[in-house]
């Protein structure tokens, strides 16, 4: 029988024949799991409390007198089925001395009827391996004793063991969790026969120890380990898996230092006592899920079992106990123990392996296998001469080839043959652009020079000297210009710029719109000191811009309004509705907002008074859990009041977190859909004003042609509505948000260039589809002009 999966640890009482059984003490109720224990009132003092009239332990089952066949039935057959399969699995005796551990697990050797659960399972599981033929077993055993701490290998004496090495014997820790006895001998085993052999060659080791040490071989704990390994024969398959069957003796738990034992016994008793309670202390917190930390580690017991013990392996636990009125405190100690083994959680796992060597061989025999698939199927389709294999130079070079065709124009499509090559083609397809981004880039470096603010002052100085159209630039910051070499001058300014530019700006805004028939806004009706003059198609044309310029010495000419102005224009005036619903609902997102900050604070509070009464509810319980269950005199078990109090206050709690954790769940769905409404009006405000500031005022020409050709731009040429967007509120906040922040953190550059590309580009082919586009212009002029936007040269 194999555990399911959070079930908890069996555990069984087994009772020791006596003639002096106390009848009147101990009773086993007829549903043959629970044992009730009555304690007189006038028991010693410390021991049971007055009022408390009798113990109830509900276990697994309560073997009286019943046979080591039964029992091996009732306790060991499942753990031995469940260690072929390749669960962990341990069965263990616990209980003072003379209750009957070794007869439960070893049996009376001389006699074969009345052997015990070790035997039987060695049995059980050489029968298992000769039945399941579809499978190779390799079996192993080994025998350790634990005496006072120290580790005794009681199969070193058998023939051909290597004996321990110079570090001695030690428990250590594995890699995946578990755990192996360093210097343990392992021996192989083919028979039940030659198993029981290295048995009963333990055995005698044991009680010749016991001889030669003076002590008594129920002062130690004995675990003999069935490592077994199993690999099917019909799968070729890689995985194996493997699992260790623990058959655990341990030694008695009479509390012998409360005797006044001395010397050698008292010794042996502190050493009991010590791993005992380690024990106990390992299986308490294994029972107490909350704790992520099992003490395994305190004494080479619970050390050794530490993959043994409840986890991810089948354990079962026979409580043995003497059934006489003098052992009754004993018996109870034994019985409490057995009640907390029992809270133990398990959830068994088969311990999987793959066998590295055999999956490789495994994996190159189905890749075998698939290409003489492939090479049928393209048989049957005609295709000739195909190879899976790596790419040679050869093929790459002429994929290479395929793609600059094809991106050139010159072939038409490119035939997708296999994986490989689609692989090789985008890879190809992604040099390509890389390639023609270093292009563009080296070419705008070429074409571009950033000017700073202290060599634009001086640049629009002489600017204006030599053209007497430029004012002082007055602003702080960086003033980011583009030197222009020949004909090409692009100038952009931060938003302290000089005077006499806005005017200028202005002024070409004011003629802008006079000529799409629109009057000019409030208090943009400005002269133009450099007037432009427009050919037919609507396009202009500035007389200067045929001059060559020096690459220093940035020419000065009219310039769009700063989009900041432009933003709150646009703002108060065409982008006055969306604007309007966009602080609507953001006055709605913060609303909501807060009342989310409200309810997780609840929610929380909630959450952290559940925890703590939940803790107290659980400590309340282990405490009582530890004396057993308290039951009334008619054997009803009793809930006392505290544990009331703590359970109907979880259950309000519960209720109340349920409550509020729904209304938060609400509210947190609210606020998403607030913050999409919000982005949504404020991705509008700008892409619209971005359309208008585009159509109304002009991006230099050979801006736009970089945009168009996907080539990436400078800082300096970021869009304010991007600044625009970082911004919570962009109206109290633009002026901190210029050009100079780009500066201050160039690796923003590649997100607002990516980002700009993709808006620009929007904003292009709308202007395209809208306005009949004259592609090129005059010879001479080189330069490429679009519809409806104004020049700024
Ligand atoms: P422990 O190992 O717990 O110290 P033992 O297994 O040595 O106890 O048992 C003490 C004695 O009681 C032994 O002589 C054993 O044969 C006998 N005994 C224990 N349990 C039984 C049982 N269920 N049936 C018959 N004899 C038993
Ligand atoms: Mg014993």
């Amino acid at each position: 029988m194999i555990a399911h999966p959070g079930s908890e640890v069996r555990v069984l009482i087994r009772s020791r024949p006596t003639a002096n059984f106390a009848q009147e003490l101990i009773e086993y109720l007829p549903d043959g799991q629970t044992v009730s224990v009555h304690q007189r009132k006038d028991s010693r003092k410390g021991v049971v409390n007055n009022q408390l009239s009798s113990w109830s332990f509900r276990l697994d089952g309560v073997l009286h007198d019943v046979s080591q066949e039964e029992v091996y039935g009732r306790v060991g057959r499942g753990v031995v089925l469940g260690a072929l399969e390749g669960y962990n699995g341990t069965v263990m005796c616990f209980g003072q001395t003379g209750a009957g551990k070794t007869y439960t697990m070893t049996g009376a050797t001389e006699n074969y009827k009345q052997r015990g659960i070790i035997p039987r399972a060695l049995q059980e599981v050489f029968h298992e391996v000769e039945q399941r033929s579809d499978h190779a077993f390799s079996v192993h055993l080994s025998f350790l004793e634990i005496y006072n701490e120290t580790l005794v290998d009681l199969l070193a004496s058998v023939r051909g063991c290597p004996g321990v090495g110079p570090g001695g014997m030690a428990v250590v820790e594995e890699a995946g969790g578990g755990v192996s006895v360093r210097g343990l001998s392992l021996h192989p085993v083919h028979s039940e026969e030659a198993a029981l052999n290295l048995l009963f060659e333990g055995e005698m080791n044991r009680i010749i120890g016991a001889h030669a040490l003076n002590k008594n071989s129920s002062r130690s704990h004995c675990i003999l380990t069935v490592h077994i390994e199993s690999r099917s024969r019909t799968l070729s398959d890689a995985k194996y898996v493997t699992s260790k069957l623990n058959l655990v003796d341990l030694a008695g738990s009479e509390r012998l230092g409360k005797t006044g034992s001395e010397g050698q016994v008292l010794k042996e008793a502190m050493y009991i006592n010590k791993s005992l309670s380690f024990l106990e202390q390992a299986i308490l917190a294994l029972a107490d899920r909350r704790r992520d930390h099992v003490p395994f580690r305190q004494t080479k017991l619970t050390h050794a079992l530490k993959d043994s013990l409840g986890g991810n392996c089948n354990t079962v636990l026979v409580a043995n106990i003497y059934g006489e009125a003098s052992q009754i405190e004993e018996t109870l100690s034994t019985l409490r123990f057995a009640s907390r083994m029992k809270c133990v959680q398990m959830d068994p796992v088969v311990n999987e392996h793959t066998d590295p060597v055999l999956q490789v061989r495994k994996l190159e025999k189905e890749i075998q296998l698939l290409k003489q698939e492939l090479s049928i199927h393209n048989t049957l389709a005609n295709r000739m001469g195909m190879s899976y294999d790596t790419l040679s130079e050869t093929q790459v070079a002429e994929i290479q080839s395929q793609v600059r065709r094809y991106l050139e124009g010159s072939l038409d499509e490119i035939n997708i043959v296999s994986i490989r090559q689609i692989q090789e083609v985008f890879a190809q397809f992604k040099q390509a652009v890389q390639q023609q981004e270093q292009k563009v880039k080296a070419q705008l470096c070429q074409n571009y020079t950033l000017v700073e603010k202290a060599q634009s002052t001086a640049g629009s100085t002489a600017a204006k000297g030599s053209q007497g159209t430029v004012g002082v630039v007055e602003g702080h910051g960086f003033g980011v210009g583009l030197a222009v070499p020949s004909d090409r001058h692009i100038r952009l300014l931060s938003p302290g710029r000089t005077k006499a530019i806005k005017t200028k700006e202005l002024a070409s805004q004011g003629r802008k719109e006079a000529v799409e028939g629109r009057s000019p806004g409030p208090g943009k009706q400005v002269e133009s000191v450099n007037p432009v003059q427009r050919d037919r198609e609507g396009r202009e044309h500035d007389p200067q811009s045929q001059e060559p310029q020096g690459p220093q010495e940035p020419l000065r000419t009219d310039s769009p309004p700063p989009k900041a102005e432009a933003f709150e224009d646009f703002k108060a005036e065409r982008g006055s509705e969306i604007n309007r619903i966009l602080k609507e609902n953001k006055v709605v997102l913060l609303e909501r907002r807060a009342r989310l900050r409200e309810l997780t604070e609840c929610v929380n509070t909630a959450k952290r008074e559940i925890d703590s009464t939940s803790t107290a509810l659980h400590q309340w319980r282990d405490k009582r859990q530890s004396q057993g269950q308290f039951v009334s005199a008619e054997g009803i078990p009793v809930l006392d009041e505290a544990e009331l109090s703590l359970t109907l206050r979880l259950r309000e709690l519960k209720t109340q977190y349920r409550q509020q954790y729904e209304e938060l769940r609400g509210t947190k769905a609210e606020v998403s859909y607030c913050q999409h409404l919000v982005d949504q009006c404020r991705t509008r405000l700008l892409t619209e004003f971005e359309s208008w500031y585009n159509e109304s005022f002009l991006l230099p020409e050979e801006v736009q042609a970089m945009l168009r050709s996907g080539g990436p731009i400078r800082p300096g040429l970021v869009p304010v509505y991007k600044a625009l967007a970082l911004e919570e509120d962009e109206q109290e906040h633009f002026e901190r948000l210029r050009y100079e922040l780009l500066a201050d953190s160039p690796s923003a550059i590649s997100f607002y260039n990516a980002q700009n590309r993709t808006v620009q580009r929007r904003n292009y082919s709308k202007a395209m589809s809208q306005t009949p586009v004259q592609k090129t212009t005059p010879r001479g002029s080189g330069r490429t002009k679009l519809p409806a936007i104004l020049s700024v040269i």
